[in-house]
């Protein structure tokens, strides 16, 4: 801790956002920018005094009162005004500022400093009487609602009663007669401190509460921000854009905030203060009209944009006011905006010399340039919510409502564009995913099922929307109770927003744009990972090439085991009861896999391909014990001659029962106990390759084992892989390879033995979180997940961001010793993680070659890859 708690805006710098928060930071440089004659002076208390006072159980830290009370003296001196002073008194305003921007969801109050003496001082003053009241019936209404925690409503029922008496219908009508009888009802509703200097510790200790308020706790839930940073105050000198007709306030943007467009754009409003420009209450004016209204302020501002934009190398978000005709600016940050506008503003900024592309690069937020890739609601559409939920896969989509797979896939083949409903799904679902232009579930969160298959394949998706109620059986979705949505119904989703509505929404399309190909192909220049692809589908491989994908780094087969006639082999095999009925199903098989992985060969021409041999438990193929003996019942109820056939399904079914399959008969182990399923797959793969081959593409087959713990279960694979494969004419090293997941915390302690059998190594990040955390990927949504991030024990998911300190650490050491056993080892990640930006800069600082992530998520890696690699080298 620094020991000072207030520093005055001319002794901060933009380094000293942690300890300034943004705001404050941003007002210190920009006062060192422009001079204090165009950023009102004040100070600010320190994010650390906000965390003192928090653990202090809502008490100001000793001395916190009286530092303050120097930084007043400090301001009163150089204003020439005292708060509160009858004669002349200064206004102060109270904001809060986090180290990140939670725009309106902290308080603030403005106007600081007035009581029934100081506002005779101010009209007098200023000679404006109206302008005094209203300052004074504002402050009043603020400090009641923001400090006292008087509802808004009761404030302007009071207004409203007002006007009702004097028949006007505008604020701005209001009289001071008529603003002086409202400060006086206000003032009846709670206890009014005169005393400035109590208002003032009030206001700070309301704006230190409001951290902790619910609108900031959720956003910041939201947005991933901790709870221990706490949230500066600032307390800076007033200026008035309510003084008249030559005042105003607004906010400008150095660029079109929307589309990224060089012109500057915003609002602002004459003769009004900051909170009527964004409260809605009066509609403001185009910044773009500044000119008219004075047009040398007008310039003023644009020359400011301008000097700001070049300081910050960044587009700019601006407050100012204008005082009777001086304009004064407020504060100034990095414009949040969407990923068009980041994407040409780094372009434009590099053709206009402002940046450099690597530093335009660093300006983009990698984790928004999916949305450039989907379809979403079109931006200026108005339609009626009926739920939200988690934006688990983006795009926007709509159709009818289906309740399963069948009907879905029907409904497609029929041309019909429908949406999965479900309250979850399962791997069986999958089809329906392939068949549906979105899904959407109650339940489950970003990394449950239904999200993961979603975005693998592109296809939009919102989960875990709580207040909906599907039943399946019945055919209907409710809301508390009410019907709300049936089977046949239009829905659409965007599952960029987690928007759910049942109206019809115009969706927008999305195109690469010159300028995003432009931003990759920078980014490609500076990146040392490589960026593979996880598809299961030759038309996923297409999309993940076009997206600049360098492979595929994992193919999960387990999906190519699903419709019709697949389904029925699979499950023939499982079922078998001969080492000849099993043959003769997997025979069936294996020509569709060899066409499966053929077409993934030719999507991929000239790239690697990595096949993931089957992992699920087996199980998973089969249908659900209940079934089948109710089945059994009804058969022997009619005397089927079926009965027999379905005991022994029964039989064998309840023999591939597993208490807890996630830890049983998967991956390699699967391999081991069921050698001709993994056998059937090799042997269609070496067919796929010579096939492929001599169609003239060029195939870099890579086998992956997965679910390894010990190099001696790598080796029972390798002998089968490479006995099948000379059996085919193929030799490893030359025609493909073969390698591992390293996705259980013993392979990472072992990853130098288990790195000395195979060809290459890719992390399982999904697998080996929930191994190493021992939280089931499948059930750590919804009540755990945000249980956990309520009670600060993580801020975010540990299946959407590696947990570095744990997770993190296995895959560090676990590349470092399969590296150290074996120096030329190529190490990937193919978990959910690889498309994570925050764990991809991780990944390059780890020693791993390459991610693989979702096709729409390849962009993101390639521009988050280029950033890690830009920051490790600064
Ligand atoms: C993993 O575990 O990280 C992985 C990629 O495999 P899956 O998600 O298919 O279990
Ligand atoms: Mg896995």
């Amino acid at each position: 801790m620094s020991g000072q708690r207030v520093y005055d805006f001319a002794e901060g710098a933009r380094e000293m956002r942690e300890l300034l928060g943004g705001k404050g930071a941003n007002i210190a440089e920009m006062t060192r920018l422009l001079g204090p004659d165009r950023v009102p002076a004040g100070f600010t208390i320190t994010t650390e005094a906000c965390v003192a006072y928090m653990e202090g159980g809502g008490t100001f830290p000793a001395g916190l009162d009286e530092e303050i009370a120097a930084a007043l003296a400090r301001l009163e001196a150089q204003a020439g005004k005292r708060l509160g002073d009858p004669d002349d008194p200064l206004l102060v305003s109270v904001r809060s500022g986090a180290r990140e921007s939670m725009p309106g969801m902290m308080d603030t109050v403005l106007n600081l400093g007035l009581n029934d003496d100081s506002v005779e001082g101010l009209a007098s003053r200023t000679g404006n009487e109206r302008f005094a009241w209203d300052s004074y019936r504002r402050f009043v209404q603020m400090y009641g609602n923001v400090v006292v925690g008087i509802e808004g409503r009761r404030f302007e029922d009071l207004i409203q009663a007002e006007k009702r008496e004097l028949e006007v219908s505008l604020d701005v009508e209001l009289d001071a007669a008529a603003l002086r009888r409202l400060t006086e009802a206000f003032k009846s509703l709670y206890e009014f401190p005169a005393d400035p200097t109590a208002q003032l510790h009030a206001a700070v200790a309301a704006v230190f509460g409001s951290w902790m308020g619910d609108r900031a706790v959720t956003y910041r839930r939201l947005n991933h921000i901790p709870d221990s940073w706490g949230t500066a105050v600032n307390v800076q000198q007033m200026v008035f854009g309510n003084k008249g007709e030559t005042s105003s306030s607004g906010v400008a943007f150095s660029r079109d905030e929307v589309t990224g467009a060089p012109q500057p754009s915003g609002d602002f409003l004459p003769n009004a203060q900051g909170e009527d420009v964004v409260s809605g209450v009066r509609t403001p004016r185009d910044v773009s009209e500044l000119g008219e209204w004075n047009p040398e302020v007008s310039e003023q501002l644009m020359g400011i944009l301008r000097t700001l934009e070049r300081h910050y190398g960044d587009m700019q978000d601006t407050e100012f006011t204008v005082e009777e005709g001086r304009l004064y600016m407020l504060q100034t940050r990095n414009a949040k905006r969407p990923a068009q506008a980041a994407v040409r503003f780094a372009v434009d900024a590099v053709v206009e010399g402002l940046l450099e592309p690597e530093q335009a690069l660093l300006t983009i937020d990698a984790g928004t340039l999916e949305t450039l890739l989907h379809p979403t609601f079109d931006p200026h559409s108005q339609y009626e919510l009926l739920a939200e939920g988690v934006a688990a896969s983006p795009g926007a989509a709509q159709g009818e409502v289906v309740f399963d797979a069948a009907t879905a896939i029907a409904a497609a083949a029929e041309g019909r564009d429908v949406i999965l409903v479900r309250s979850f799904t399962e791997a069986d679902d999958v089809g329906g995913f392939h068949a549906a232009r979105g899904v959407l579930t109650s339940e489950g969160g970003k990394a449950s099922h239904a999200a993961l298959v979603a975005r693998g394949m592109g296809v939009p998706a919102v989960t875990g929307a709580g207040t909906l109620t599907v039943d399946e059986e019945a055919g209907e979705v409710r809301i508390a109770g009410e019907v709300v949505l049936r089977a046949g119904d239009h829905v659409a989703i965007d599952g960029s927003a987690g928007a759910i509505t049942a109206d019809e929404v115009p969706v927008v399309a999305p195109e690469m744009s010159t300028a995003f190909e432009t931003v990759l192909g920078w980014a490609d220049e500076v990146r040392r990972l490589g960026v593979r692809t996880n598809a299961d589908t030759p038309e996923d491989a297409r999309r993940a090439r076009r997206f600049g994908a360098e492979g595929i780094g994992l193919c999960r087969t387990e999906h190519m085991f699903f419709g019709e006639n697949r389904h029925e082999a699979i499950v023939a095999v499982i079922l078998a009861d001969s080492d000849d009925e099993r043959r003769e199903a997997l025979l069936r098989l294996l020509p569709l896999q060899q066409g499966d992985f053929e077409s993934l060969f030719e999507a991929m021409d000239g790239l690697p391909v990595t096949i993931r041999l089957l992992d699920p438990p087996l199980h998973e193929f089969l249908p659900p014990m209940r079934e089948v003996e109710d089945r059994l019942e009804v058969a022997r109820r009619d005397g089927s001659d079926e009965v027999a056939a379905i005991e022994h399904e029964l039989s064998r079914v309840r023999a591939l029962q597993e208490v807890n399959p996630m830890l049983a008969t998967r991956g390699v182990r699967l391999g081991i106990l069921f050698p001709a399923i993994y056998e059937m797959q090799i042997e269609a793969i070496c067919r796929a390759l010579a096939t492929a081959r001599a169609r003239g593409v060029d195939v870099h087959a890579e086998i992956m084992v997965p679910l390894v713990d010990y190099r001696r279960e790598l080796e029972v694979l390798e002998e089968q892989v490479e006995r099948v494969a000379a059996d085919n004419g193929l030799t490893r090293g030359v025609d493909y390879a073969v390698g591992t997941m390293i996705e259980l915390p013993r392979a990472c302690v072992r990853a130098d033995e288990i790195g000395l059998a195979a060809d290459f190594c890719s992390f399982g990040t999904n697998d080996l979180t929930q191994t190493t955390l021992g939280f089931s990927r499948d059930d750590i949504e919804g009540r755990i997940l945000s249980r956990y991030i309520e009670m600060g024990v993580f801020d975010r998911s540990p299946f959407e961001t590696l947990d570095t300190p744990g997770v993190g650490q296995l895959v560090r050491m676990g590349a470092w010793l399969a590296r150290s056993a074996k120096a030329e080892i190529k190490l990937g990640v193919c978990g959910e993680h690889g498309g994570d930006p925050d764990s991809i800069e991780f990944f390059n600082d780890s020693g791993i070659d390459y991610v693989s992530c979702s096709p729409y998520r390849v962009p993101v890696a390639r521009v988050a890859a280029a950033q890690a690699e830009l920051r490790a080298r600064a």
